[in-house]
C-alpha cells in the first residue's frame, strides 16, 4: 500500500530547468534568481520590498532586527505556534510574551492582547496559524492604540487573504517561509516582506553580513550571513509561478475533506471566517473527548500508511518557555488537534482513503 506522507512538495513546472540553468552557469550562490523571486514574491504579496533569506526563522530574525527589537523588549506572540516564532524573538534578546488561542481558528486572541501589553512591550507578532488569516484589523487597532509595530509570522498562510488583501501586506513587515513542506516550496528559504523602504533596506544588510551597500567588504554593521542560495530561489521562483494551481488544489483538497468527513458529529472540521480566505495549509480536525485519544489515533493510521501530524504543543509548555500561566484554549486544541496529509500530490481517492482510514479508528 502506497505510503501517504502528511506534506510533501511537488514540482510540476520550471523548478528543474531553473536549478540546472543556475548549474550550467555556475551561479549557485546569491544571484539573480534571488532577485526574480524577490521581485516576483514582492508582487504576489503587493508590498513594495522583499527581502529573501536563508529561511523563515531568519526572515523573522531579521524583521524583528529592522524594527529594533532589542534586549529588554517584549514581543507579544501566539502560544499555539511553529517554536521560530518565539525563539526569533529570543535571538534578539527580548522576551515573547504568550497569549491564548480563540477556539475555532486557533490563531491569537486579539481580545487576550491587551491584558499582555506592558511599557515595555514594543511589537504584535500575529501567525497566520494553518493558513488562516488573523483579525488584522483588531490587531492592528490595538497596535495603533499603543504605538506598537505589527509582524505578520505568515509562513503557513502565503496567498492568503484577510477582507481581500493578502497577508504579509497589512503589518510593518512580515516574514515567509519555503521550507518543503511550505504552501510554495524551495527547499529552505524565507522572506521578509514590507512597504517600507528603511525597514527593507535595514533587513537586507543584516542578511548580508551587514556589508556596505557602496564599498564591498566594508562592514559597518554587525549582520548575519542569512543568505538564500540562487538555486532554492529557482525553486522557490518556479513554485511561485504556479501559485494560483496551487492554492486552487488545496481549496479542493478541503472541500474533499469537508465531503467525507463532514457528517461526523464528533469532529470538528476546519472553518473559515467570514473575512478570511484560507490557504489550508494544514487540513485539521478536532477529536471530540468521547474518541479514542489523539496519539492513538495517529498511530493506528500510521498503521495503514498514513502519516499525520499533532497540532503544535504550546510553547508555554515547552522547557525554555515553561510558564505557570494556563492558556486553556490552546492546550486544549493542541490535545485533540490531528494535522491529515494536505499536499497537491493527493487526489480524491486519497482523501477518501484517509478518511476511512481516520473513522475506523473510532471503533
Ligand atoms: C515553518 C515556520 C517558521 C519557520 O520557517 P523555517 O523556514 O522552517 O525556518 C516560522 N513560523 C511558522 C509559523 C512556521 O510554520
Amino acid at each position: 500500500m502506497r505510503k501517504i506522507p502528511v506534506a510533501s512538495p511537488v514540482f510540476a513546472g520550471n523548478e528543474k530547468k531553473y536549478v540546472e540553468d543556475c548549474m550550467e552557469r555556475a551561479w549557485i550562490s546569491f544571484g539573480d534568481y534571488n532577485r526574480k523571486f524577490e521581485k516576483a514574491f514582492a508582487e504576489f504579496c503587493g508590498t513594495r520590498f522583499a527581502v529573501s533569506c536563508s529561511n523563515g526563522t531568519a526572515a523573522l530574525h531579521l524583521a524583528l532586527l529592522a524594527l529594533g527589537v532589542g534586549p529588554g523588549d517584549e514581543v507579544i506572540v501566539p502560544t499555539l505556534t511553529y517554536v521560530s516564532t518565539a525563539n526569533a524573538v529570543s535571538y534578539c534578546g527580548a522576551t515573547p510574551v504568550f497569549v491564548d488561542s480563540e477556539p475555532l481558528t486557533g490563531n491569537m486572541d486579539a481580545e487576550k492582547i491587551c491584558a499582555k501589553i506592558t511599557s515595555k512591550t514594543t511589537a504584535i507578532l500575529p501567525v497566520h496559524l494553518y493558513g488562516h488569516p488573523c483579525d488584522m484589523d483588531a490587531i492592528k487597532s490595538i497596535a495603533d492604540a499603543h504605538g506598537l509595530f505589527v509582524l505578520e509570522d505568515a509562513a503557513e498562510a502565503h496567498g492568503a487573504e484577510y477582507k481581500g488583501q493578502k497577508v504579509g501586506s497589512m503589518g510593518d513587515i512580515s516574514a515567509f517561509s519555503f521550507f518543503a513542506n511550505k504552501i510554495i516550496a524551495g527547499g529552505e528559504g524565507g522572506m521578509v516582506v514590507t512597504d517600507n523602504e528603511g525597514l527593507a533596506t535595514k533587513a537586507r544588510q543584516l542578511m548580508g553580513v551587514g556589508q556596505s551597500f557602496h564599498k564591498r567588504y566594508w562592514f559597518p554593521v554587525i549582520g548575519y550571513n542569512y543568505r538564500m542560495s540562487n538555486i532554492h530561489a529557482a525553486i522557490g521562483l518556479a513554485q511561485l509561478e504556479q501559485v494560483e494551481t496551487i492554492l486552487e488544489k488545496r481549496e479542493q483538497l478541503a472541500e474533499w475533506y469537508n465531503l467525507f468527513l463532514g457528517n461526523i458529529p464528533q469532529l470538528t472540521l476546519p472553518i473559515e471566517k467570514d473575512y478570511a480566505k484560507s490557504v489550508n495549509w494544514m487540513y485539521n480536525v478536532i477529536l471530540a473527548d468521547s474518541l479514542p485519544e489523539r496519539d492513538t489515533v495517529m498511530e493506528l493510521m500510521a498503521e495503514e500508511g498514513i502519516e499525520t501530524r499533532p497540532f503544535f504543543y504550546p510553547l508555554h509548555t515547552m522547557p525554555p518557555y515553561k510558564s505557570k500561566e494556563g492558556f486553556p484554549v490552546a492546550e486544549d486544541l493542541a490535545r485533540r488537534g490531528i494535522s491529515l496529509p494536505t499536499h497537491v500530490g493527493l487526489e480524491k481517492k486519497d482523501v477518501d482513503r484517509i478518511c476511512s482510514a481516520l473513522i475506523r479508528t473510532f471503533y
